[in-house]
């Protein structure tokens, strides 16, 4: 299969985000992350989102939401505008815009993302869903007050 993948790598799918969908292999960065979720909303892999969230914030996720919306949205392309690979130890932010139509007119959504690593492995922290009070424990299970981890930068 020689499509470009959605997330405008300029590279094929198989050879971009369809590893990281199928779980063979993990991004090493957080913008492969970002870009592979974003792919995975282009191809309504709603599993591939939940999956790349925060394990703690998964089950506050709305499936259903979630896929209406992929089904319901008209992508038209992705711009990373920041990486920052390393705000701390172990948190990275991707700034971006994530394009769609509506009714055909073409619209920005503009985001700056937090991602954390758990064990390796990267995963978005999710800011619109319930997050612990600042001296809880952070969401990300690090151990830390969540004001002094994921919280720093929520
Ligand atoms: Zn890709
Ligand atoms: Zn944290």
């Amino acid at each position: 299969m020689t499509a470009l993948c959605p997330c405008q790598s300029g590279l094929a799918y198989a050879d971009c985000c369809q590893p990281f969908h199928l779980f063979k292999i993990y991004p090493q960065t957080a913008e492969q992350l970002m870009r592979s979720r974003y792919c995975a909303y282009v191809l309504k892999n709603i599993n591939y989102v939940i999956q790349t969230t925060v394990p703690n914030q998964q089950a506050q996720l709305d499936r259903t939401l979630l896929q209406n919306w992929a089904d319901s949205t008209a992508w038209a392309g992705l711009q990373i505008l920041r990486h920052q690979p390393a705000v701390s130890k172990i948190h990275s932010t991707v700034e971006f815009n994530a394009f769609f139509t509506v009714n055909g007119e073409k619209q920005a959504h503009h985001e700056n993302s937090l991602f954390v690593k758990i064990d390796g492995r990267w995963y978005f922290a999710d800011p619109t869903v319930d997050l612990p009070d600042r001296k809880q424990p952070c969401l990300c299970g690090s151990g830390k007050k969540f004001k002094h981890c994921c919280g720093a930068y929520l």
